[in-house]
């Protein structure tokens, strides 16, 4: 996805270990809202997410997976 690739605009885009490199973003930056998790809080996609976790993913994803899991059985 990104400059030599596939261009998504969705409403929730979830960046996962990913630097934010340029060639990336051009692919991702029409999504509605962004989410970054990276452990590098100076990693550049921090710059073009909503909400930055700065974080280790294998910690972070599983929580996350969970908490969401509990918001959607909330219906
Ligand atoms: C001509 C050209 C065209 C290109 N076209 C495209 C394109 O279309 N699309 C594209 O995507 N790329 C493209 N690229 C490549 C692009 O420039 C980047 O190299 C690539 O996007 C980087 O991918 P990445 O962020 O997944 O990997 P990396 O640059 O290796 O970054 C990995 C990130 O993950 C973080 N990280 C690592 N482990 C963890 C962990 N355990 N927990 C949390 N964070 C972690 C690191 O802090 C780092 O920020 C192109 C490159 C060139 C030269």
């Amino acid at each position: 996805m990104g400059k030599s690739g596939k261009t998504v605009s969705p409403k929730l885009y979830f960046a996962v270990g990913l630097s934010g490199a340029i060639h990336h973003i051009m692919g991702m930056d029409t999504s509605k809202v962004v989410v970054a998790i990276n452990k590098d809080p100076r990693a550049p996609i921090f710059q073009y997410a909503d909400y930055g976790i700065v974080g280790d993913l294998f910690e972070v994803v599983p929580i996350l997976t969970e908490e969401l899991k509990k918001e959607v059985s909330k219906g």
